[in-house]
């Protein structure tokens, strides 16, 4: 299926989906991929599916929601393998582009050393740039990358990117048990997004049945570790774990808000202890969440955090 959607995103609101490769045609097979493995790796670009036949796909899929009277706030390409790897990609956002409607692209990033990949991501209103490590041996590791790609190459075609493009961008990086949590790595990791200077530097951990069984989420105490380093250099850091939670949407039924809160980012004590107050509840509501395994107790330099817990789901 080439549009698909929309679909509630909390990054992007309301998305109407592009899927631009066949399955699965990627530079890399990251070891968490939902999509299985890597069928076709390859590197240099080519033709996929008629750019026509993309733009009439979305546009049939486009008149169909707004029959319904659903809203659309973007056309995502996410797509079951890596987009930029369509050599059509520019035109058919040119194409898209007369559906007046902002254009979304999710990119692994490995092929932005290219100038070409730059020029047609340019055209996008938002673009997420995966960034999983900035070492090469837990690079190889997570993203299991073309054994001609060249990481450093990488990491500069970001940069170059991240100065010229006018739109939205936004990195993505995936929390992987026993492979990128190191702190050092961590920290690392936070300099160089500080220089990228993101809108929002997202944290997801897997929460689907990754490419590889032996994949685990990160313990709740490492993934709170990996907010604060980041954070520590970065204005906005924000999870993506799975569950659509927002932080700014009060229900005024305190658990769901707890849990919306804590889904985005960790909360610290003595915010727990304010929203609790302000819902006239007391800490017994936090001690029946975490008795439920819905929410986390972690420390962090002397203090204490809470965050949504975890878990691998079938969804
Ligand atoms: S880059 Fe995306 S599509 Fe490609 S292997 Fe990784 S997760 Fe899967």
């Amino acid at each position: 299926m080439i549009a698909f959607g929309p679909v509630p995103s909390r990054r992007l609101g309301r998305s109407l989906g592009i899927n631009n490769i066949p399955p699965k045609v990627c530079t890399y097979s990251c070891v968490y991929c939902q999509v299985g493995k890597t069928r076709r790796m390859r590197i240099d670009r080519c033709r996929f599916y008629g750019p026509e036949d993309i733009f009439k796909s979305v546009r049939k899929q486009v008149k169909k929601a707004r029959k319904k009277g659903e809203s659309i706030d973007y056309l995502t390409f996410v797509s079951d393998g890596e987009p930029t790897l369509d050599a059509n990609l520019g035109y058919e956002i040119d194409l898209l582009k007369s559906l007046g409607i902002k254009i979304g692209i999710i990119t692994n990033a490995s092929l932005i050393f290219r100038e070409d990949v730059r020029e047609d991501l340019m055209k996008a209103d938002w673009v997420s740039l995966k960034f999983d490590s900035i070492r090469k041996p837990s690079w190889h590791r997570v993203n299991r990358p073309h054994r001609e790609l060249v990481l450093d190459l990488i990491l500069s075609g970001m940069l170059d990117f991240a100065k010229i493009f006018p739109g939205e961008l936004a990195s993505e990086t995936m929390l992987v048990w026993d492979i990128n949590l190191d702190a050092d790595i961590l920290k690392e990791m936070a300099e160089f997004l500080r220089e990228l200077n993101p809108v929002k530097a997202y944290l997801a951990i897997p929460t689907r049945p990754p490419a590889e069984k032996w994949i685990r989420p990160p313990a709740p105490e490492d993934i709170n570790v990996a907010f604060q380093v980041f954070h520590e250099k970065l204005d906005q850091v924000e999870y993506l774990i799975g569950f659509e939670g927002n932080a700014f949407a009060f229900t005024g039924n305190v658990e769901e808000d707890m849990l919306n809160i804590t889904s985005v980012h960790p909360m610290r004590q003595s915010a727990v202890i304010e929203l609790l107050k302000k819902a006239n509840a007391d800490w017994l509501t936090v001690n029946k969440l975490i008795a439920q395994g819905k929410l986390a107790e972690t420390d962090y330099e002397g203090q204490k955090f809470y965050l949504r817990n975890l878990k691998l789901s079938n969804r």
